[in-house]
């Protein structure tokens, strides 16, 4: 007899999700993590009374109504609003490209002006746009390219901006009224109280083993669940055989400072090729610079985010979902289909680079299956 139906391996948003579900539906279920703390890439942590996110920034956006119904069970939103400034050799741009921008950038003002000078500046480029500088170039002109562009993307993706795809910048907002709100979202905001304490709540009155990894103890731990739920990397399940997929890395430095204000917003860009880190974030500006009562923090916490690149054993971050990793996860989950026991979930179990709610969207889509595979 199997003591639980489910074991589930990580405890990150994907995985306390469907303990949480499958529990709420009578199932048994245990949880192990090899972290010693729940939450996987979201966690924060709380330190001189600010949440600090662990993983790098965290800001939940969403348009998927059923996604923000649910997730807000487990917590109550504030009302942040991503809006990252850009600094350039110290001259301060708003995010995304917008009516401020162009205003700072080239003194128009009127929308017309703006447009006039965008279009001015991408008559340089005809055609298809081939690569991220022409596709940049065409949607902004060259001037926004070379100041908060060219460097920050350089930086970021450690090639030139002539060599990488064009779609990469695609999803950047450009905008023709004074709007700094980064994303498209009809919903948005920071889990009040820490993503750590909603995966809290999620994970209440189940059983989680942390400092346990599941691939070190399969075999005792498989023998304990009718099923296994795995949200670690899919090729690392498989023993790397048939070769290693790619992440992008950062590395995050962080300071303690005994000053209230370091750089007044969440997130300041840093767009120039010579500064090494790509953005410094701020973290108590996600919760408005306030501790769980209200009082104003007297500190403050800065992570400085270098881009690296990723070797086997580092943390896995992105996703690099181009052409040659893409092929190998189909052979790896080829693999994964004739597993009989384990489904594979998550951002590592499904090489996928999902943003929160479309985890939230995976997670509550794979219930459902689970769901209804359980009344049949
Ligand atoms: P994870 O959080 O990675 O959880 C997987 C868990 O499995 C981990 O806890 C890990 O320790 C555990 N595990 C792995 N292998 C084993 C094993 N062998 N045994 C036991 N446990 C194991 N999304 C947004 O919507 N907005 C943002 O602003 C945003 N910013 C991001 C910034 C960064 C730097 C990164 C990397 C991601 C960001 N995301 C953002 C995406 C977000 O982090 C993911 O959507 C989400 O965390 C995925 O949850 P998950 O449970 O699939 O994976
Ligand atoms: N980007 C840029 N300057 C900025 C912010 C973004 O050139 O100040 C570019 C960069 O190429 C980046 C892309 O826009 O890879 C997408 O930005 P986003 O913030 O969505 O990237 P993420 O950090 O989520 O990968």
């Amino acid at each position: 007899m199997n003591k639980y139906d489910y074991l589930v391996v990580g405890s990150g948003l994907y995985g306390a999700i469907f303990a949480h579900e499958a529990s709420a539906h009578g199932k048994t279920v245990l949880v192990v993590d090899k972290r010693q703390n729940i939450a996987g890439n979201i966690y924060t942590e709380s330190i001189e009374g600010i949440n600090v996110h662990k993983y790098g920034a965290h800001i939940f956006h969403t348009n998927n109504k059923k996604v923000w119904n649910y997730i807000t069970q487990f917590a109550e939103f504030n009302r942040f609003t991503n809006s990252p400034v850009a600094n350039y050799k110290g001259e301060l741009y708003s995010l995304p490209f917008n009516m401020y921008t162009f205003n700072k950038m080239w003194g128009v003002v009127t929308p017309e002006e703006a447009a006039a000078k965008i279009e001015e500046q991408r008559k340089e480029i005809s055609g298809e746009p081939q690569n991220l500088e022409e596709q940049a170039i065409s949607l902004v002109g060259r001037d926004i390219y070379e100041k908060l562009i060219k460097g920050y993307t350089e930086k970021q993706w450690g090639r030139d901006c002539k060599e990488l795809p064009a779609f990469i910048i695609k999803r950047l907002p450009v905008r023709l009224t004074f709007d700094n709100n980064y994303f498209n979202a009809l919903y948005q905001g920071i889990p009040i109280g820490g993503y750590t304490k909603m995966v809290e709540n999620l994970l209440d009155g189940i059983e989680v083993r942390l400092n346990t990894d599941y691939l070190e103890h399969k075999a005792e731990l498989d023998a304990l669940a009718g099923k296994v739920v795995y949200t670690g990397p899919i090729d690392a399940y498989f023993g790397f055989k048939l070769g290693t997929l790619e992440y992008r890395s950062v590395r995050f430095e962080n300071e303690t400072l005994d000053i209230p204000n370091f750089q007044g917003n969440a997130a300041v860009n840093y767009t120039d090729r010579e500064t090494p880190w790509t953005r410094i974030i701020e973290h108590k500006w996600f919760e408005f610079g306030k501790d769980e009562d209200g009082n104003d923090l007297p500190k403050t916490i800065i992570s400085r985010e270098y881009s690296s690149e990723w070797k086997a054993g580092d943390e896995p971050y992105y996703p690099v979902n181009d052409a040659k990793n893409n092929k190998l996860y189909a052979e790896y989950k080829k693999l994964a289909n004739n597993e009989s026991k384990a489904i594979f979930g998550g951002r590592l179990g499904e090489y996928k680079y999902y943003d929160m709610d479309k985890t939230i969207e995976a997670a509550l889509n794979l219930c459902e299956r689970m769901h209804l595979t359980d009344e049949r």
